[in-house]
């Protein structure tokens, strides 16, 4: 046996998985087929709790925002959400990702980039390994955190067909230190447009240390099949043409480097089979409304982690013993990602009405981010929204026959 664990992928989740394996005392080998330090189309932004559970990603923050500023489609609403504490942590993903490898080296791991999995084959006592190359390696289990498309829920029949995904475009433009405070205050606010240009989701504007990051992603299962398909690079162009106009941006800002992604919104039925786990994007980790997904790349890989290292010690890799995987990350976040799963179509409701709550109630808006930035579990706090919801709306209401 060559190895006693192979990782495939080095975003987020293999890293995280690959350090704390290591720190265990287990023989890893983390693969993945980019060149690092890589580029991955992302938005960048962290909410806090994903520093509160690693600390040690502090040496690979960019710079923090704190606050925020939701506009509703038709920009007549605007919530302002200005604080003292960060709200959000920015990353460059390219440093990030390379600086949690660089952790995971360090702990022991050997690292092989430049090398794509092309097929995996379980056996009874190991797992075979493909490389492109034609290179076969061996260990005693595997751990797909190739995210999307990934290979080893393919080769070892957990994918299934992601019919829920959120589309995306992505672009990263350098912004001079006196630009960034004047469009983004020395707060570094964050602009969410919620149903920017009438898309079925929302595009963001996150400003980090020396350029702003800024995307656009549509959920497929929220689009109005009535609608006329609209392809989203006009879409995006059309954003960009009215942030302009209304002096949110730079007049000469370019559209240049332009990356589209995918992103999977469920969490796979099975994310565990005999030698085998998935992690972060490859088991379809994803916050089904804002699409954020490194805190669950990174808790999942994590939690697979701590498993493994236990059924290596008790020679027991089987499906069995490795379906209190799916029950750990399951209590960790996964009930809270199929609970907000229900509620992904509303990108394809009426959003003016939340953002218009959202400025004339705080504790409404003060649960809608915390619920939506991953501050607060939704599922211990979705009575308490549902009930302020409710009373917002009846306020407004009482406001309006009023005047
Ligand atoms: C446009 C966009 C914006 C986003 N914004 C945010 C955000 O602001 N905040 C946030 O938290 N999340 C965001 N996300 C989600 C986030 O990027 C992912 O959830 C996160 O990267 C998942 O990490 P991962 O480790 O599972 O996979 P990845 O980061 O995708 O890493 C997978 C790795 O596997 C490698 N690989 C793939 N196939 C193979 C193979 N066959 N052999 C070897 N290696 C392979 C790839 O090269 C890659 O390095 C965004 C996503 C998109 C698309």
């Amino acid at each position: 046996m060559n190895y006693d664990v192979v990782i495939v992928g080095a975003g987020p989740a293999g890293s995280t998985a690959a350090k704390n394996l290591a720190e265990e005392g287990v023989h890893v080998l983390l693969l993945d087929k980019a060149t690092f330090p890589r580029e991955k189309p992302c938005g960048g932004g962290l909410p806090t709790r994903v520093f509160k559970r690693f600390p040690y990603i502090e040496p690979f923050i960019d710079s923090v925002s704190y606050g925020s500023i939701t506009y509703s489609s038709s920009y007549r609403y605007k919530f302002d959400l200005i604080r003292e504490k960060p709200l959000v942590m920015m990353v460059l993903r390219k440093d990030f990702d390379y600086g949690l490898v660089n952790l995971a080296v360090n702990a022991g791991v050997l690292f092989h980039s430049g090398k794509s999995v092309v097929d995996i084959v379980i056996q009874k006592e190991k797992v075979s390994v493909m490389l492109d190359d034609g290179q076969t390696v061996e260990a005693q289990a595997v751990i797909g955190c190739d995210g999307m498309h990934s290979v080893v829920a393919e080769k070892t029949n957990l994918s299934k067909k992601l019919e829920v995904l959120c589309v995306s475009l992505v672009q990263e433009q350098p912004l001079t230190p006196k630009q960034l405070n004047t469009y983004f205050t020395k707060k570094r606010l964050i602009h969410l447009f919620i149903k920017a240009q009438g898309v079925a989701g929302y595009a963001w504007m996150f400003p980090k240390k020396n350029c702003v990051n800024l995307g656009i992603g549509e959920f497929q299962s929220a689009i109005s099949k009535s609608k006329p398909k609209i392809p989203l690079k006009e879409t995006y162009e059309a954003f960009i043409y009215s942030l302009k106009e209304k002096k949110m941006l730079p007049p000469e800002f370019p559209i240049e480097n332009l990356r589209g992604a995918t992103l999977p919104i469920f969490p796979l039925e099975n994310t565990y089979g005999d030698r085998v786990l998935l992690c972060g994007d490859a088991a379809g980790f994803i916050n089904p409304i804002t699409g954020e997904g490194i805190y669950y790349a990174m808790a999942s890989g994590h939690i697979a982690a701590t498993v493994i290292a236990e059924g290596l010690k008790t020679q027991d890799l089987s499906r069995h013993f490795l379906s209190r995987y799916q029950k750990l990350w399951n209590d960790d976040f996964g009930k809270d990602l199929k609970l907000l799963g229900r509620f992904n179509t509303q990108w394809g409701k009426d959003s003016e009405k939340i953002v218009r709550l959202m400025t004339r109630d705080k504790k409404f808006a003060k649960l809608v981010v915390g619920v939506t930035g991953g501050q607060i579990s939704f599922s211990k706090y979705k009575v308490a929204l549902i009930f302020r919801y409710i009373y917002a709306s009846l306020k407004n209401l009482f406001r309006a026959k009023n005047r």
